[in-house]
Protein backbone atom coordinates (compact mmCIF):
# COMPACT_ATOMS: atom_id res chain seq x y z
CA UNK A 1 0.00 0.00 0.00
CA UNK A 2 1.17 3.35 -1.33
CA UNK A 3 0.49 6.22 1.72
CA UNK A 4 0.89 9.44 -0.21
CA UNK A 5 1.46 13.10 0.27
CA UNK A 6 0.84 15.11 -2.50
CA UNK A 7 2.78 18.20 -2.57
CA UNK A 8 1.10 20.94 -5.21
CA UNK A 9 -1.95 18.86 -5.08
CA UNK A 10 -4.18 21.78 -6.27
CA UNK A 11 -2.17 21.80 -9.49
CA UNK A 12 -1.98 20.30 -12.72
CA UNK A 13 0.08 17.35 -11.85
CA UNK A 14 -1.14 17.29 -7.97
CA UNK A 15 -4.88 16.86 -10.02
CA UNK A 16 -4.08 13.85 -12.42
CA UNK A 17 -2.12 12.07 -9.37
CA UNK A 18 -5.78 12.30 -7.57
CA UNK A 19 -7.14 11.02 -10.70
CA UNK A 20 -5.18 8.05 -10.53
CA UNK A 21 -5.38 7.15 -6.87
CA UNK A 22 -8.89 7.57 -6.61
CA UNK A 23 -9.02 4.55 -9.46
CA UNK A 24 -7.50 2.27 -6.61
CA UNK A 25 -8.09 2.76 -3.37
CA UNK A 26 -7.06 -1.11 -2.32
CA UNK A 27 -3.35 0.27 -3.27
CA UNK A 28 -3.22 3.91 -2.56
CA UNK A 29 -4.21 6.42 0.05
CA UNK A 30 -3.42 10.22 0.74
CA UNK A 31 -2.21 11.27 3.90
CA UNK A 32 -1.20 14.47 3.21
CA UNK A 33 -2.09 17.47 0.45
CA UNK A 34 -0.37 20.87 0.27
CA UNK A 35 -0.93 23.71 -2.31
CA UNK A 36 0.05 27.55 -1.75
CA UNK A 37 -3.21 29.67 -2.33
CA UNK A 38 -6.15 27.64 -3.56
CA UNK A 39 -8.00 26.84 -0.48
CA UNK A 40 -11.49 25.57 -2.21
CA UNK A 41 -10.05 23.02 -4.41
CA UNK A 42 -7.98 21.86 -0.98
CA UNK A 43 -10.98 21.82 1.05
CA UNK A 44 -12.62 19.42 -1.85
CA UNK A 45 -9.79 17.26 -2.14
CA UNK A 46 -9.73 16.99 1.91
CA UNK A 47 -12.99 16.16 1.93
CA UNK A 48 -12.62 13.06 -0.42
CA UNK A 49 -9.56 11.91 0.72
CA UNK A 50 -9.38 12.75 4.35
CA UNK A 51 -5.73 13.76 4.61
CA UNK A 52 -4.18 13.41 8.23
CA UNK A 53 -2.71 17.29 7.18
CA UNK A 54 -3.52 19.79 4.98
CA UNK A 55 -0.67 22.45 4.03
CA UNK A 56 -1.28 25.72 2.69
CA UNK A 57 1.10 29.10 1.65
CA UNK A 58 0.31 31.62 4.37
CA UNK A 59 -1.89 31.86 7.73
CA UNK A 60 -4.68 33.67 6.16
CA UNK A 61 -5.15 30.81 3.96
CA UNK A 62 -4.94 28.22 6.82
CA UNK A 63 -7.91 29.80 8.23
CA UNK A 64 -10.01 29.86 5.25
CA UNK A 65 -9.04 26.30 5.46
CA UNK A 66 -9.81 25.10 8.61
CA UNK A 67 -13.10 27.01 8.78
CA UNK A 68 -14.16 25.35 5.40
CA UNK A 69 -13.10 21.66 7.02
CA UNK A 70 -14.78 22.98 10.20
CA UNK A 71 -18.40 22.84 8.27
CA UNK A 72 -17.41 19.22 6.87
CA UNK A 73 -16.49 17.79 10.89
CA UNK A 74 -13.04 16.59 9.33
CA UNK A 75 -10.29 15.11 11.63
CA UNK A 76 -7.56 16.53 9.04
CA UNK A 77 -5.25 19.15 10.66
CA UNK A 78 -4.30 22.25 8.93
CA UNK A 79 -1.09 23.76 8.92
CA UNK A 80 0.94 26.47 6.67
CA UNK A 81 4.42 27.74 5.69
CA UNK A 82 7.82 26.43 4.52
CA UNK A 83 8.13 23.75 7.50
CA UNK A 84 4.64 22.59 7.27
CA UNK A 85 5.61 21.59 4.09
CA UNK A 86 8.67 19.56 5.57
CA UNK A 87 6.05 18.01 8.15
CA UNK A 88 3.75 17.16 5.57
CA UNK A 89 6.31 15.84 3.14
CA UNK A 90 8.11 13.87 6.25
CA UNK A 91 5.06 12.70 8.40
CA UNK A 92 5.84 9.00 9.60
CA UNK A 93 2.84 7.75 7.94
CA UNK A 94 3.81 8.61 4.51
CA UNK A 95 5.74 6.22 2.44
CA UNK A 96 5.30 7.94 -1.31
CA UNK A 97 6.08 11.54 -1.87
CA UNK A 98 4.57 13.33 -5.26
CA UNK A 99 7.17 16.19 -5.83
CA UNK A 100 4.78 18.30 -7.94
CA UNK A 101 4.91 22.21 -6.38
CA UNK A 102 6.77 24.29 -9.43
CA UNK A 103 9.38 25.54 -8.83
CA UNK A 104 12.20 26.43 -6.30
CA UNK A 105 9.27 26.47 -3.55
CA UNK A 106 9.45 22.26 -4.17
CA UNK A 107 13.38 22.13 -3.20
CA UNK A 108 13.74 21.62 0.82
CA UNK A 109 10.29 19.68 1.20
CA UNK A 110 11.26 17.28 -1.59
CA UNK A 111 14.75 16.97 -0.47
CA UNK A 112 13.50 16.44 3.22
CA UNK A 113 11.51 13.12 1.87
CA UNK A 114 14.47 11.87 0.00
CA UNK A 115 16.55 12.03 3.47
CA UNK A 116 13.39 10.42 5.01
CA UNK A 117 14.05 7.72 2.49
CA UNK A 118 10.21 7.94 1.13
CA UNK A 119 9.49 7.16 -2.26
CA UNK A 120 9.97 10.42 -4.58
CA UNK A 121 8.02 11.05 -7.40
CA UNK A 122 9.48 13.85 -9.20
CA UNK A 123 7.81 15.80 -11.17
CA UNK A 124 9.08 19.67 -9.68
CA UNK A 125 12.29 19.59 -12.01
CA UNK A 126 13.41 22.69 -10.84
CA UNK A 127 14.11 21.10 -7.73
CA UNK A 128 16.51 18.41 -9.24
CA UNK A 129 17.79 21.39 -11.39
CA UNK A 130 18.97 23.32 -8.49
CA UNK A 131 20.82 20.82 -6.41
CA UNK A 132 21.59 18.23 -9.05
CA UNK A 133 24.44 16.13 -7.08
CA UNK A 134 23.14 16.94 -3.38
CA UNK A 135 19.47 15.46 -4.65
CA UNK A 136 21.00 12.55 -6.28
CA UNK A 137 23.60 11.94 -2.87
CA UNK A 138 20.30 12.07 -0.12
CA UNK A 139 18.92 9.69 -2.35
CA UNK A 140 21.62 7.49 -2.02
CA UNK A 141 22.34 7.64 1.44
CA UNK A 142 18.69 7.38 2.60
CA UNK A 143 18.06 4.43 -0.05
CA UNK A 144 15.30 6.20 -1.12
CA UNK A 145 13.28 5.57 -4.68
CA UNK A 146 13.63 8.12 -7.08
CA UNK A 147 10.90 7.80 -9.87
CA UNK A 148 10.93 10.43 -12.32
CA UNK A 149 7.05 11.86 -13.60
CA UNK A 150 8.43 14.43 -16.49
CA UNK A 151 7.19 12.13 -18.82
CA UNK A 152 10.50 11.88 -21.28
CA UNK A 153 12.37 10.63 -17.93
CA UNK A 154 9.63 8.41 -17.40
CA UNK A 155 10.22 7.08 -20.60
CA UNK A 156 13.89 7.19 -20.14
CA UNK A 157 13.21 5.54 -17.10
CA UNK A 158 11.49 2.51 -18.93
CA UNK A 159 14.06 1.96 -21.82
CA UNK A 160 16.87 1.92 -20.11
CA UNK A 161 18.03 -1.71 -18.80
CA UNK A 162 17.25 -3.05 -15.53
CA UNK A 163 14.46 -0.05 -14.92
CA UNK A 164 12.36 -2.88 -12.54
CA UNK A 165 15.26 -4.38 -11.01
CA UNK A 166 17.37 -1.70 -9.21
CA UNK A 167 17.08 0.91 -6.59
CA UNK A 168 15.16 4.18 -8.47
CA UNK A 169 16.67 6.15 -10.39
CA UNK A 170 20.22 6.11 -8.60
CA UNK A 171 21.89 3.36 -11.05
CA UNK A 172 25.44 4.96 -12.14
CA UNK A 173 26.59 5.27 -15.19
CA UNK A 174 24.83 3.25 -18.61
CA UNK A 175 27.79 3.24 -20.94
CA UNK A 176 28.60 -0.93 -19.51
CA UNK A 177 25.55 -1.54 -20.10
CA UNK A 178 25.35 -0.54 -24.05
CA UNK A 179 23.81 2.67 -23.80
CA UNK A 180 24.95 4.97 -26.31
CA UNK A 181 22.81 7.99 -26.11
CA UNK A 182 19.49 9.19 -24.67
CA UNK A 183 17.09 10.58 -27.71
CA UNK A 184 15.22 13.43 -25.41
CA UNK A 185 12.07 14.46 -27.59
CA UNK A 186 10.33 17.70 -27.38
CA UNK A 187 6.62 18.94 -28.95
CA UNK A 188 8.43 22.53 -30.37
CA UNK A 189 5.80 23.92 -28.09
CA UNK A 190 3.35 26.50 -29.67
CA UNK A 191 5.30 28.85 -31.86
CA UNK A 192 7.19 25.68 -32.83
CA UNK A 193 6.81 27.55 -36.78
CA UNK A 194 6.38 30.73 -35.36
CA UNK A 195 8.95 33.26 -37.53
CA UNK A 196 11.64 35.20 -34.96
CA UNK A 197 9.54 38.69 -35.95
CA UNK A 198 6.11 36.97 -34.57
CA UNK A 199 8.01 35.71 -31.70
CA UNK A 200 8.44 39.46 -30.66
CA UNK A 201 4.73 40.18 -29.86
CA UNK A 202 3.49 36.75 -28.47
CA UNK A 203 0.86 37.05 -25.54
CA UNK A 204 1.07 35.02 -22.26
CA UNK A 205 -2.50 33.66 -23.30
CA UNK A 206 -1.01 32.40 -26.82
CA UNK A 207 2.27 30.96 -24.87
CA UNK A 208 0.37 28.94 -22.31
CA UNK A 209 -1.68 27.37 -24.70
CA UNK A 210 0.26 24.15 -25.84
CA UNK A 211 -1.08 22.20 -28.74
CA UNK A 212 -0.28 18.95 -26.80
CA UNK A 213 -0.38 18.92 -23.14
CA UNK A 214 -2.63 20.71 -20.61
CA UNK A 215 -0.16 22.46 -17.98
CA UNK A 216 0.49 24.72 -15.31
CA UNK A 217 0.97 28.63 -16.18
CA UNK A 218 5.00 28.40 -15.69
CA UNK A 219 5.68 25.07 -17.44
CA UNK A 220 3.55 25.89 -20.49
CA UNK A 221 5.75 29.35 -20.97
CA UNK A 222 9.07 27.23 -20.38
CA UNK A 223 7.74 24.97 -23.42
CA UNK A 224 7.01 28.20 -25.35
CA UNK A 225 10.73 29.46 -25.17
CA UNK A 226 12.20 25.70 -24.80
CA UNK A 227 13.62 26.31 -21.96
CA UNK A 228 11.45 23.56 -20.76
CA UNK A 229 13.57 21.22 -22.58
CA UNK A 230 16.94 22.64 -21.44
CA UNK A 231 15.76 21.89 -17.77
CA UNK A 232 15.04 18.28 -18.84
CA UNK A 233 18.42 17.77 -19.89
CA UNK A 234 20.06 18.90 -17.02
CA UNK A 235 17.13 16.73 -15.18
CA UNK A 236 18.65 13.95 -17.20
CA UNK A 237 22.23 14.14 -16.50
CA UNK A 238 21.90 14.03 -13.22
CA UNK A 239 19.14 11.35 -12.74
CA UNK A 240 21.04 9.15 -15.12
CA UNK A 241 24.41 10.27 -14.84
CA UNK A 242 25.02 10.67 -18.43
CA UNK A 243 27.23 13.85 -19.78
CA UNK A 244 25.45 16.26 -21.89
CA UNK A 245 26.77 15.14 -25.70
CA UNK A 246 25.03 11.52 -25.14
CA UNK A 247 21.66 13.58 -24.45
CA UNK A 248 20.05 14.80 -27.66
CA UNK A 249 17.14 17.07 -27.84
CA UNK A 250 15.05 16.24 -30.88
CA UNK A 251 11.46 18.02 -32.02
CA UNK A 252 8.74 15.26 -32.81
CA UNK A 253 5.48 17.42 -32.93
CA UNK A 254 3.01 14.69 -32.48
CA UNK A 255 4.26 14.03 -28.63
CA UNK A 256 3.68 10.07 -29.23
CA UNK A 257 7.15 8.96 -28.49
CA UNK A 258 8.14 10.38 -25.33
CA UNK A 259 11.30 9.54 -25.68
CA UNK A 260 14.19 7.01 -26.96
CA UNK A 261 17.40 5.10 -25.51
CA UNK A 262 20.16 4.56 -28.90
CA UNK A 263 22.41 1.42 -28.05
CA UNK A 264 25.38 0.49 -29.53
CA UNK A 265 24.21 -2.54 -31.65
CA UNK A 266 22.10 -0.58 -33.57
CA UNK A 267 18.35 -1.18 -31.37
CA UNK A 268 16.38 2.34 -30.29
CA UNK A 269 13.89 1.81 -27.56
CA UNK A 270 11.43 3.96 -27.52
CA UNK A 271 8.46 4.64 -24.62
CA UNK A 272 5.05 6.00 -26.83
CA UNK A 273 1.90 6.51 -25.61
CA UNK A 274 -1.19 9.10 -25.13
CA UNK A 275 -0.27 12.99 -23.89
CA UNK A 276 -1.67 12.11 -20.53
CA UNK A 277 0.58 12.88 -17.63
CA UNK A 278 -1.58 9.88 -15.72
CA UNK A 279 0.29 7.51 -17.43
CA UNK A 280 3.92 8.26 -15.74
CA UNK A 281 2.27 8.86 -12.86
CA UNK A 282 0.65 5.49 -11.95
CA UNK A 283 3.70 4.51 -13.34
CA UNK A 284 5.36 6.02 -10.51
CA UNK A 285 2.62 5.21 -8.04
CA UNK A 286 2.69 1.47 -8.89
CA UNK A 287 6.17 0.59 -9.79
CA UNK A 288 7.63 -2.40 -9.89
CA UNK A 289 3.68 -3.27 -11.08
CA UNK A 290 1.44 -1.78 -13.92
CA UNK A 291 -2.01 -0.67 -12.83
CA UNK A 292 -4.60 0.66 -15.01
CA UNK A 293 -4.24 4.49 -15.48
CA UNK A 294 -7.27 5.96 -17.10
CA UNK A 295 -5.59 6.83 -20.12
CA UNK A 296 -7.35 5.98 -23.67
CA UNK A 297 -5.27 3.25 -25.44
CA UNK A 298 -3.17 4.89 -28.32
CA UNK A 299 -4.92 3.60 -31.80
CA UNK A 300 -2.01 3.44 -34.31
CA UNK A 301 -4.87 3.73 -37.23
CA UNK A 302 -5.60 7.32 -36.08
CA UNK A 303 -2.10 8.62 -36.35
CA UNK A 304 -1.29 10.70 -39.31
CA UNK A 305 2.34 9.68 -39.17
CA UNK A 306 5.47 10.90 -36.27
CA UNK A 307 8.17 13.23 -37.63
CA UNK A 308 11.28 14.71 -36.38
CA UNK A 309 13.49 17.80 -36.30
CA UNK A 310 16.01 19.85 -35.11
CA UNK A 311 15.48 22.27 -32.71
CA UNK A 312 16.27 25.64 -33.84
CA UNK A 313 18.58 27.52 -31.26
CA UNK A 314 18.30 30.69 -33.01
CA UNK A 315 14.47 31.21 -32.25
CA UNK A 316 14.92 29.22 -28.93
CA UNK A 317 18.05 30.45 -27.23
CA UNK A 318 16.78 28.89 -24.15
CA UNK A 319 18.21 25.46 -24.90
CA UNK A 320 21.54 26.61 -25.46
CA UNK A 321 21.72 28.73 -22.27
CA UNK A 322 20.39 25.76 -20.78
CA UNK A 323 23.90 23.23 -21.79
CA UNK A 324 26.12 25.97 -21.49
CA UNK A 325 24.80 26.63 -17.71
CA UNK A 326 25.28 22.33 -17.20
CA UNK A 327 28.36 22.74 -18.48
CA UNK A 328 29.97 25.49 -16.08
CA UNK A 329 28.65 23.68 -13.44
CA UNK A 330 28.79 24.53 -9.32
CA UNK A 331 25.66 26.44 -8.96
CA UNK A 332 25.38 27.91 -12.20
CA UNK A 333 22.10 25.32 -12.95
CA UNK A 334 20.25 26.61 -10.14
CA UNK A 335 21.16 30.12 -11.72
CA UNK A 336 19.77 29.62 -14.73
CA UNK A 337 16.49 28.02 -12.65
CA UNK A 338 16.28 31.56 -10.72
CA UNK A 339 16.48 33.64 -13.27
CA UNK A 340 14.33 31.94 -15.84
CA UNK A 341 11.37 32.28 -13.02
CA UNK A 342 11.93 35.78 -12.06
CA UNK A 343 11.76 36.08 -15.92
CA UNK A 344 8.85 34.50 -16.87
CA UNK A 345 6.93 35.78 -13.77
CA UNK A 346 7.61 38.80 -15.46
CA UNK A 347 6.28 37.91 -18.82
CA UNK A 348 3.17 36.25 -17.13
CA UNK A 349 2.43 39.58 -15.68
CA UNK A 350 3.01 41.18 -18.73
CA UNK A 351 6.18 43.19 -17.65
CA UNK A 352 8.21 41.74 -20.10
CA UNK A 353 8.30 40.58 -23.50
CA UNK A 354 8.72 36.80 -24.37
CA UNK A 355 11.90 36.79 -26.36
CA UNK A 356 13.64 39.03 -23.56
CA UNK A 357 13.06 35.93 -21.06
CA UNK A 358 16.07 34.70 -22.79
CA UNK A 359 18.18 37.45 -22.68
CA UNK A 360 17.26 37.99 -18.40
CA UNK A 361 18.86 34.42 -18.55
CA UNK A 362 21.62 35.16 -20.48
CA UNK A 363 22.44 38.67 -18.46
CA UNK A 364 22.32 36.64 -14.88
CA UNK A 365 24.79 34.05 -16.00
CA UNK A 366 27.02 36.50 -17.22
CA UNK A 367 27.09 38.61 -13.98
CA UNK A 368 26.83 35.51 -11.20
CA UNK A 369 30.56 34.85 -9.88
CA UNK A 370 30.07 30.71 -9.92
CA UNK A 371 30.98 28.88 -7.27
CA UNK A 372 30.64 24.98 -6.04
CA UNK A 373 27.13 23.85 -5.51
CA UNK A 374 28.30 21.76 -2.07
CA UNK A 375 25.70 22.55 0.11
CA UNK A 376 21.79 22.66 0.75
CA UNK A 377 22.69 26.40 1.89
CA UNK A 378 24.81 27.27 -0.99
CA UNK A 379 21.96 26.26 -3.08
CA UNK A 380 19.52 28.48 -1.74
CA UNK A 381 21.81 31.41 -1.17
CA UNK A 382 22.99 31.41 -5.04
CA UNK A 383 18.94 31.05 -5.77
CA UNK A 384 18.73 34.22 -4.13
CA UNK A 385 21.68 36.02 -5.53
CA UNK A 386 20.12 35.11 -8.94
CA UNK A 387 16.59 36.54 -8.45
CA UNK A 388 18.24 39.89 -7.36
CA UNK A 389 20.63 39.65 -10.30
CA UNK A 390 17.94 38.88 -12.48
CA UNK A 391 15.63 41.81 -10.88
CA UNK A 392 18.54 44.30 -12.08
CA UNK A 393 19.34 43.06 -15.50
CA UNK A 394 15.48 42.98 -16.38
CA UNK A 395 15.11 46.90 -15.54
CA UNK A 396 16.21 47.80 -18.65
CA UNK A 397 13.66 45.39 -20.84
CA UNK A 398 10.49 45.72 -18.31
CA UNK A 399 7.64 46.93 -21.02
P1 LIG B 1 0.72 24.09 -11.46
O1 LIG B 1 1.03 25.52 -11.53
O2 LIG B 1 -0.51 23.58 -12.14
O3 LIG B 1 0.65 23.62 -9.93
C1 LIG B 1 1.62 23.98 -9.01
C2 LIG B 1 1.28 23.51 -7.61
O4 LIG B 1 2.29 24.02 -6.73
C3 LIG B 1 -0.07 24.03 -7.08
O5 LIG B 1 -0.67 23.05 -6.28
C4 LIG B 1 0.34 25.24 -6.22
O6 LIG B 1 -0.57 25.46 -5.15
C5 LIG B 1 1.68 24.80 -5.69
N1 LIG B 1 2.56 25.95 -5.42
C6 LIG B 1 2.86 26.97 -6.27
N2 LIG B 1 3.70 27.84 -5.69
C7 LIG B 1 3.93 27.38 -4.44
C8 LIG B 1 4.70 27.86 -3.34
N3 LIG B 1 5.41 29.00 -3.41
N4 LIG B 1 4.72 27.11 -2.21
C9 LIG B 1 4.01 25.96 -2.14
N5 LIG B 1 3.27 25.46 -3.13
C10 LIG B 1 3.23 26.16 -4.28
O7 LIG B 1 2.00 23.32 -12.03
P2 LIG B 1 2.09 21.88 -12.73
O8 LIG B 1 1.88 22.02 -14.18
O9 LIG B 1 1.27 20.89 -11.97
O10 LIG B 1 3.64 21.54 -12.53
C11 LIG B 1 4.15 21.14 -11.27
C12 LIG B 1 5.58 20.67 -11.47
O11 LIG B 1 5.57 19.50 -12.30
C13 LIG B 1 6.49 21.68 -12.17
O12 LIG B 1 7.77 21.62 -11.64
C14 LIG B 1 6.50 21.21 -13.62
O13 LIG B 1 7.69 21.55 -14.31
C15 LIG B 1 6.39 19.71 -13.44
N6 LIG B 1 5.82 19.01 -14.59
C16 LIG B 1 4.53 19.28 -14.96
C17 LIG B 1 3.97 18.65 -16.06
C18 LIG B 1 2.54 18.89 -16.47
O14 LIG B 1 2.05 18.23 -17.40
N7 LIG B 1 1.81 19.78 -15.83
C19 LIG B 1 4.74 17.73 -16.79
C20 LIG B 1 6.05 17.47 -16.38
C21 LIG B 1 6.58 18.12 -15.28
MG1 LIG C 1 8.53 16.92 -19.86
Amino acid sequence: MRHICVLGSTGSIGVNTLNVVREHPDLFSIKALTAHSNVEILAQQCQEFQPELAVVGTATAAQALEAQLATLSLKTKVAYGANALIDAATLSSVNTVMAAIVGAAGLVPTIEAAKAGKRILLANKEALVMSGDIFMSAIKESGAELLPIDSEHNAIYQCLPDANTSNGGSRGVYGDLGVSEILLTASGGPFRNTSFEDLQKVTPAQACAHPNWVMGRKISVDSATMMNKGLEVIEAHYLFGLDSQFIQVLIHPQSVIHSMVRYVDGSVIAQLGQPDMKTPIAYGLAWPHRIDAGVEALDFMRLKGLSFEEADHHRFPCLALAYKAMEMGGVMPTVLNAANEIAVTAFLDEQLKFLDISHVVEETLTRFKTHPANSLETILNADHEARILAQEAMKGMMQ
